[in-house]
């Protein structure tokens, strides 16, 4: 079968994996944990194998791993973000980072047909954005390596075969350290966690007290910060532009369909303008993402160190995930009532709605990854004000060029509010510039393209509205010292020129 899958061509692969995810549809499929022998079904068509080296049974296709995704998170979000994590996640910087006999030990694991699954276990109780808070810790023994630790929220807590697991030692000074620990080593799960959504994907609280082989900590060339987590998150946080461009493809095609078919009072809800603000508010949502899609397929490379490319990541992340969000938020108010029923037979939105809430939290919550930005941008300015960086900057130079919208708000002190609504704007600018870039390259329909640019115009109107709001000392006086203005605060912010 994986002998098939791999001399496929990439349509024909697709294709493939099409057919068994419309098995999936989030419409009728039952909200619990993903049975075994469904998921068993899912890397049966190959899910996996774009993530995997040829030389360890697998596609090795960057392209593929996007569009893997983009078409499970079209039938069902949830299941997308399940692949997502196991590919994107776990098994890529092992694929790319680990040694070669922890290659060749984990990855032909994964490139048959086995339920085989693989999770990232970073969070603990204590310390989620903040990760240099972490207590689990790694301690050189006879023949490997002792972790010890406690860790929670992590995707697939009960049923992970496989773990990547980062934990610190502080014997001589701090030193971060990133194992490859099988289940059986000693991972164990204390507590269930009941999501609110995410249905398919099992929760929990675990305990880790596991030795494992010196080969299977990952060699990450020192380990006294954090960028190598940063790395190791970013393939799951560009994602999200093709878990956002697949799920609001459905969301703008539902909402239309159930707005076209409701009537109220004489006429179609669609015939109501507000609601018609509602689909467009949608629909410039997925034409966002499909050009953050299209940054993702044709600008990055899951397949090699994606450092470089930290921040169009980081606005991918934040801008995608709002867009779930508010496009699942649209949805839903257009819906009514039965937008507030479980399994209603006319619609999809209390649940695309659930599923998508998480979406600006995990994964690194979005005003962190937003002030982190921020802080990017503010380290390259040499002397110039904030806007005529960005004026400039390839990332976002061609929108501002292009639209000038007013950003003069931006050239002040920054205080840490500011930071965090300063790279909501950043983003909503890179954003600006791919879907112009994406109209170019593909040519797409220029009214999507006008009410897109519209509706990211007046965010950024939003943002400094924000700016004035804030100046009216609603945040209030810090009772602690907080750092002086315009200082870079996130220590794990790739150094080195604007990229
Ligand atoms: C469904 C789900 C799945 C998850 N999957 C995994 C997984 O597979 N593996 C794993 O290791 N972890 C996982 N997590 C954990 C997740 O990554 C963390 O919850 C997340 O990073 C936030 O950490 P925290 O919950 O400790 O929140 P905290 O760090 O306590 O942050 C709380 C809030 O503080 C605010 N905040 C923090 N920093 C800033 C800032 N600089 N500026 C402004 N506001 C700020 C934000 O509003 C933030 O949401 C998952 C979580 C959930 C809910």
């Amino acid at each position: 079968m994986t002998k098939t899958l791999l001399s496929l061509s990439t349509n024909e692969f697709i294709a493939g994996i099409e057919s068994v995810a419309s098995k999936f549809d989030s419409a009728t499929y039952p909200q619990e944990n993903l049975p075994s022998d469904d998921w068993a079904l899912l890397v049966g068509s190959g899910v996996l194998l774009p993530t995997l080296p040829r030389e360890y049974g697998g596609r090795d296709s960057h392209v593929e791993m996007c569009r893997v995704v983009e078409t499970l998170s079209e039938w069902h979000l949830p299941l997308g973000m399940f692949t997502t994590i196991v590919t994107g996640v776990a098994l890529r910087p092992i694929a790319l980072y680990a040694t070669e006999e922890a290659k060749r030990e984990v990855l032909p694991l994964f490139a048959g047909s086995d339920p085989m699954i693989a999770g990232f276990a970073s969070t603990e109780p204590g310390c989620g954005s903040a990760m240099s808070g972490m207590t689990t810790t790694w301690e050189e023994v006879d023949g490997g390596y002792r972790i010890r630790g406690r860790k929670h929220w992590q995707a697939f807590s009960f049923s992970a075969h496989w773990w990547l697991v980062s934990a610190k030692n502080d014997d001589n000074g701090r030193e971060y350290g990133y194992f490859i620990v099988k289940r059986s080593e000693g991972f164990r799960t204390a507590e269930r966690y009941e999501p609110l959504g995410l249905k398919v994907i099992d929760y929990g609280l675990n305990d880790i007290d596991a030795v494992v082989p010196a080969y299977r900590r990952i060699p990450t060339g020192g380990g006294r910060n954090l960028r190598p987590m940063v790395e190791m998150l970013m393939a799951s946080r560009a994602m999200m532009a093709a878990m956002g461009c697949g799920f609001l493809r459905r969301i703008s095609r539902e909402a239309h369909s159930y707005a076209d078919g409701r009537q109220i009072g004489p006429a179609p809800l669609s015939a109501i303008r507000f609601a018609r603000y509602r689909l467009a508010a949608i629909d410039s949502s997925y034409t966002i993402c499909e050009a953050l899609n299209h940054h993702l397929r044709t600008r990055l490379n899951m397949k090699a160190d994606m450092l470089g490319s930290f921040p169009a990541v980081q606005a991918i992340k934040t801008v995608a995930t709002e867009r779930m969000l508010g496009a699942a938020h649209h949805y839903q108010q257009l819906v009514g009532g039965e937008g507030y029923r479980c399994g209603s037979p006319t619609n999809i939105s209390a649940q695309a709605f659930l599923d998508a809430r998480v979406f600006t939290i995990f994964d690194g919550t979005n005003d962190l990854l937003s002030q982190q930005l921020a802080e990017y941008c503010l380290a390259r300015l040499e002397g110039r004000p904030l806007s005529a960086f960005l004026a400039e900057w390839p990332l976002t130079g061609p929108g501002v060029q292009a639209y000038r919208p007013d950003l003069r708000f931006l050239d002040r002190d920054l205080k840490q509010e500011h930071l965090v609504l300063a790279g909501r704007a950043i983003g909503y600018l890179f954003a600006m510039t791919e879907v112009m870039r994406w109209a170019a390259e593909t040519g797409a329909d220029p009214e999507r393209v006008r009410t897109a640019i519209a509706f990211l115009k007046h965010d950024i109107t939003g943002v400094a509205s924000e700016f004035a709001l804030a100046d009216t000392g609603v945040v209030g006086d810090d009772e602690v010292a907080s750092p002086p203005a315009n200082t870079v605060i996130s220590r794990s912010i790739p150094a080195g020129p604007a990229m």
